[in-house]
């Protein structure tokens, strides 16, 4: 972690950092009102459920990409931290920082700015969980689990330039045969071999409509193939580096309410993931 006792950032570098953290304080605010409105709607059980369906995917990701954003804000303040680290770094920053260079960078308005996100992320939090507890979902997982347990903090990886093509996934390593699990109820829709992604699964959740794409699988589970319904947290694999993988890992492909496989529609999952596996 950085700290801040001789401040290394410019006069005024608080500046960035304030409106960047309103910013995603306004996105977490308009994402809980937009969904406290649509799960107040309780003419129908059906109707109901579905909106508090779609309320808690929509929070659930509101939440993950505010996580990850708002590290990237505080960057230049206090260095590259974990999520959950923030608020014990700022604190630190706080107190290591003497008044006069405190007053100088803005950390007391800055730490104002970080109060207002953490009590929009907080009100949204409860809402989130207010809406697992009614769709009956533990408060740990909610609509979605960890494809992996136990694993180590993994790089933002997507996008990155792999030569011939951009990196289209997240990459987590794993040991080779540790258990991958399906990220949410569905049904596989396509598995099999595949020169790039190996042994290679897409699930399509039964909630969101999302597919999950798990390459370079050591092995699949047995008992799975296209049109088997699997349960969230349930065994499809093993961590592997078939295909065109140099270490075992999982690389993680994310088509979000695709409905099918389409790799048009695959997009960044590294919020998430650092939300639900971190
Ligand atoms: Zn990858």
């Amino acid at each position: 972690m950085a700290s801040l006792g001789a401040p290394a950032i410019a006069d005024g570098g608080a500046d960035h950092v304030i409106p960047g953290l309103d910013t995603l304080t306004a996105r977490i605010e308009r994402a809980t009102r937009r969904v406290d409105r649509w799960t107040r709607a309780t003419w129908d059980p059906e109707v109901a459920e579905a909106l508090d369906t779609a309320g808690l995917n929509r929070i659930e990701r509101a939440l993950a990409s505010a996580k990850v954003a708002s590290a990237e804000v505080l960057d230049p303040l206090i260095g590259p931290t974990a999520p959950d680290e923030i608020p014990a770094a700022i604190t630190a920053a706080l107190s290591d920082a003497n008044p006069a260079d405190s007053m100088r960078i803005g950390l007391s308005a800055t730490l104002a700015a970080w109060d207002r996100f953490r009590t929009a992320t907080d009100e949204g939090r409860a809402l989130r969980d207010r809406l697992r507890r009614r769709l009956g979902f533990p408060l740990v997982t909610g609509l979605r689990a960890c494809p992996i347990e136990g694993i180590d903090p993994f790089l933002h990886d997507w996008g990155d330039n792999r030569g011939w093509r951009t990196h289209k996934g997240t990459d987590i390593n794993a040991e080779s045969g540790t258990p991958l699990v399906a990220m949410e109820r569905g049904v596989i829709v396509q598995m099999g071999w595949h020169y790039l992604g190996g042994n290679q699964v897409y699930l399509l959740g039964d909630m969101t409509g999302d597919v999950y794409y798990y390459a370079h699988m050591d092995s699949i589970d047995e008992g799975l193939e296209v049109g088997v319904s699997v349960s969230t947290g349930q065994l499809i694999g093993y961590v592997g580096n078939t295909g065109n993988a140099d270490v075992p890992h999982l690389h993680l492909g994310w088509m979000p309410g695709a409905g099918r496989v389409d790799l048009e529609g695959l997009a960044d999952a590294y919020p998430m993931l650092v939300e639900l596996c971190l």
